[in-house]
């Protein structure tokens, strides 16, 4: 089956030889089981199906797509939170389901959309700092305060403010703080879920230009979840567009960006998303709002709000076809 055979190819399987992807998802799902009352029963919640995607070393992939499209649950499996229903994930070429969680963590560590609720605001900096250290018994405490202020300067605090706490910072500094607490453990790759959504336009630029310079400098492997397109055009090698689950496009940043294939990107590139739930494309791109993920359309779930209905797509499920440099779900690409 065409499917089969794209999800091959697509694992970025690596060759004899050659080094393996930083991290790799084939065919990853993860269902849940939602209750919804004493007498509705329950109902199967799809939030991630059938997902493959790789990327390599130094690489940024953005997962982009609206609220409730699984981005998140996905984020949760590569930090090693969640556990895939079915499929793997492999850092290095490791399947993370035989790693310790704390080994990921020496990995994988994430940056979160809001410092004001991921930081402990009883906690000093150094503390903040100093925790996933002690978690993994790394160094004295001198050592560990010399970390922490290397840390510090790597991300443009001040050496003076190590001892305050985080309702002292701006929520620029506040930023950066989540940034040094997840750089201190030295890992590959950096989650970061919606990093700057919580920050003033004006702070978003310094966050993304430190991000980069870091990557450069450390050679970091990003994957980057965000609603938020300037900041995946401005940052991302890859992009993976999802969609109720689904992945239904994935390939090169510049390609997409200037001709995205599949009809749900072609409508994502010509509106702006936002991160607030229940609120997804604005009803002028797609004429219908977002569909109820307990309960999906049929076939392809994209259907009821594609302005390239056929007739078999609210029956068959459309296969992942290569389209050029990229890959695309969609009949049109039969
Ligand atoms: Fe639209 Fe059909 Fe393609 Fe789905 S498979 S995106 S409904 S054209």
């Amino acid at each position: 089956m065409m499917n089969d055979a794209v999800q091959t190819m697509d694992a970025g399987s690596a060759q004899p030889g050659s080094e393996a992807p930083m991290l790799e998802c084939r065919g990853v799902s993860r269902n849940f089981t939602v209750g919804k009352g004493v007498f509705s029963g329950k109902k199967n919640l799809r939030a991630v199906q059938d997902v493959n995607l790789s990327v390599k070393r130094g690489e940024v992939l953005a997962v982009v797509g609206e609220s409730g499209c699984g981005k998140t649950t996905l984020a949760k499996m590569l930090l090693g939170l969640l556990k895939p229903s079915s499929g793997e994930i492999f850092i290095e070429g490791e399947p993370i389901t035989d790693v310790d969680i704390r080994k990921i963590a020496r990995k994988v560590q994430p940056v979160f959309q809001d410092p004001y609720s991921s930081l402990n605001p009883r906690k000093t900096l150094e503390s903040i700092m100093s925790l996933p250290l002690k978690v993994h018994n790394i160094g004295t405490k001198e050592e560990r305060r010399q970390m922490v202020e290397d840390i510090m300067a790597m991300v443009e605090l001040p050496k003076r403010l190590i001892h305050s706490y985080p309702n002292q910072l701006s929520g620029g500094q506040r930023q950066r703080v989540a940034v040094a607490r997840a750089l201190i453990m030295k890992p590959e790759v950096i989650l970061c879920d919606e990093p700057t959504s919580a920050l003033d336009v004006s702070v978003q630029a310094h966050i993304l230009n430190m991000l980069q310079d870091l990557r450069d400098e450390m050679n970091l492997t990003y994957v980057f979840i965000s609603h938020d397109l300037a900041v995946v055009e401005h940052l991302a090698d890859k992009v993976a567009v999802m969609y109720l689950g689904r992945l239904v496009e994935y390939g090169d940043k510049a390609n997409i960006f200037s001709n995205p294939q599949h009809p749900y990107s072609q409508a994502l590139l010509d509106s702006v998303l936002t991160p607030e739930p229940n609120k997804g494309i604005p009803e002028i791109a797609l004429g219908r709002g977002f569909p109820n993920p307990l309960d999906p359309p049929s076939g392809c779930s994209f259907h009821p709000r594609c302005s390239k209905i056929m007739d078999k797509c609210s029956i068959d499920s459309p296969s992942m076809y290569d389209v050029g440099d990229r890959k695309v779900e969609c009949h049109l690409y039969n």
